[in-house]
């Protein structure tokens, strides 16, 4: 009787043969799984589902809460969104875990200094909420959406981590030194959440110093929790450090379901020829088995495989040169045929089951104390100068409870002048505050400022500017004082 039950998506590329590596070696080992296996991306595109991921597989992720998967293809330039995009934000799986460490025989740079770290980028929000907006035909904006509650899960998770891995610091990487109030959102839960593991060392480090120790110095790093895209370009950079993208293995954590996958794509110029590195489907897969529990199974693969790599007889293409590389199913035999035996120069880490953070269901509503209308932000799209807005806006503006604080053209103050030459766009945020002595202000108040701004320009998003517990929830114009 199988044990457990897990969604098996082939995927587009290479990811039929890599998956089928791995799921021989998976059996071979006697873990005993059920698979369902279901379809996603490329092929369920051109169905004209626009997700990419048709309902019976969402039925089984449902059913399985587990899944191992291939890559799949975003088309480009089609207006679908990315079907794996889809199975992260639908099963809230908010975290994304990629760790990378030497492997015996894979020469890089970094050969003999013990890279061994993990990555753990928060997996749902930030700009991949993909909320974007042309403002004006000539200028595009995309929402950093960040959450505390997403911040909180995320480090947290990353906390645990360490603690099952043995590891005794946590490095969290965020640009919280321009994003005040997105990446400082991240930054100051880190902070927070870091008192409740005295047993771990806690360090916050800005994005791109982090990218440059990296290379300069990757084995200072044991884990490094980080806000999305920050996480998506750090881990791509991780990946090759250890020899590239063939051998770096992730999971996609929630706290109902998880779906383990490599981090590389479809890889289309090697599919269908049989020659693509499985390693990091297998490392995956070694992450899904950790995952269900299966920890001795995870280590006999992972023995296996380091085995395998210390011998390198049989290596990928991707190591040794296409010309003399192993095909994708000869390495997945070496691998069987090693299950059982332990590698002699390098060792598996031990491992503890990892305690994902329970959460609390209900709506994450942060209340503060007080909170306070100080102005709003008006965006208009206008073909003028500050200067001929400036006044303007300043005059309709009369009689209303707001004054015409300042106008920016891209985050810079253009009005009143500071002296900066900037290269003008059509778009201006134009802030207005609310003028002193003036009480409560009730959003028709708003909306009668709206309407006159209206009469003169093209408005085209508007921002309430709010005190939280007496603290601005906004930040200032370069250049605003
Ligand atoms: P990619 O498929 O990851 O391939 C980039 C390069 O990485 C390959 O050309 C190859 O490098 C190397 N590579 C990746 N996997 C390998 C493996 N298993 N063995 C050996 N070498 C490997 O990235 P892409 O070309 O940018 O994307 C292709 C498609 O995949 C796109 O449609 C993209 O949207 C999709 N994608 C899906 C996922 C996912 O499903 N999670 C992730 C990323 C991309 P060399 O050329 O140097 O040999």
């Amino acid at each position: 009787m199988a044990k457990h039950r897990v969604t098996l998506i082939p995927g587009d590329g290479i990811g039929p043969e890599v998956i089928g590596a791995a799921r021989r070696i998976l059996d071979a080992a006697g873990v005993p799984i059920e698979w369902e296996v279901c379809e996603a991306g490329a092929s369920v595109f051109r169905k004209g589902i626009e997700s990419g991921v048709p309902p019976e597989t969402i039925d089984s992720i449902r059913r399985t809460r587990v899944v191992l998967k291939g890559p799949l293809e975003t088309p480009v330039g089609y207006g679908e969104k990315s079907a794996n995009v889809t199975l992260r934000k639908l099963f809230e799986t908010y975290a994304n875990i990629r760790p990378v460490r030497e492997y015996p025989n894979v020469k890089t740079p970094y050969s003999g200094r013990g890279i061994d770290l993990v990555v753990v980028r928060e997996n749902v929000e930030d700009l991949y909420a993909g909320i974007e907006h042309m403002q004006t035909p000539g200028v595009a904006q995309a929402l950093k959406l960040i959450s505390r509650k997403g911040c909180e899960k995320v480090v947290r998770l990353a906390f645990e981590l360490a603690r099952a891995e043995g590891r005794r610091r946590v490095h969290c990487a965020t640009k919280s030194n321009i994003l005040k109030l997105t990446e400082g959102m991240m930054k100051r839960v880190f902070e927070e959440v870091a008192q409740e593991y005295p047993d771990i060392e806690a360090q916050h480090i800005i994005v791109d110093n982090c990218a440059h120790q990296l290379v300069k110095r990757p084995e200072q790093f044991e884990v490094i929790v980080t806000t999305n895209m920050n996480g998506d370009i750090l881990s791509d950079l991780t990946s090759a450090l250890i020899g590239g993208l063939g051998f770096a293995p992730s999971a996609n954590i929630g706290s109902e379901v998880a779906i383990f996958e490599a981090v590389h794509g479809s890889a289309p110029k090697y599919a269908g020829k049989n020659v693509a590195n499985p390693t990091a489907v297998i490392g995956s897969a070694i992450l899904m088995l950790r995952y269900l529990g299966e920890f001795e199974a995870a280590e006999l693969i992972e023995n296996a495989l380091l085995v395998t790599l210390e011998e390198g007889k049989i290596l990928t293409g991707d190591v040794v040169g296409y010309d003399r590389g192993a095909s994708t199913t000869e390495y997945a035999e070496a691998i069987i045929a090693n299950l059982g035996r332990k590698p002699q120069t390098v060792q598996v880490r031990q491992y503890k089951p990892l305690q994902i953070p329970r959460l609390d269901k209900a709506i994450a509503w942060v209340r503060p104390h007080s909170r306070r209308l100080v102005g709003v932000d008006i965006f208009i799209e206008a073909d003028r100068t500050p200067q001929e807005l400036g006044p303007v806006l300043e005059r309709l503006s009369e009689g209303t409870p707001f004054w015409l604080k300042m106008i920016s053209n891209r985050g810079t103050k253009v009005y009143p002048p500071t002296g900066a030459m900037p290269d003008y766009v059509d778009h201006y945020r134009c802030r207005f505050l609310v003028r002193e002595g003036v009480g409560e202000l009730q959003d028709v108040e708003v909306l009668e400022l709206l309407r006159r701004v209206g009469e003169h320009y093209r408005w085209v998003h508007v921002e309430k500017l709010m005190e939280l517990d007496g603290v601005p929830g906004f930040t200032k114009a370069q250049g605003e004082d």
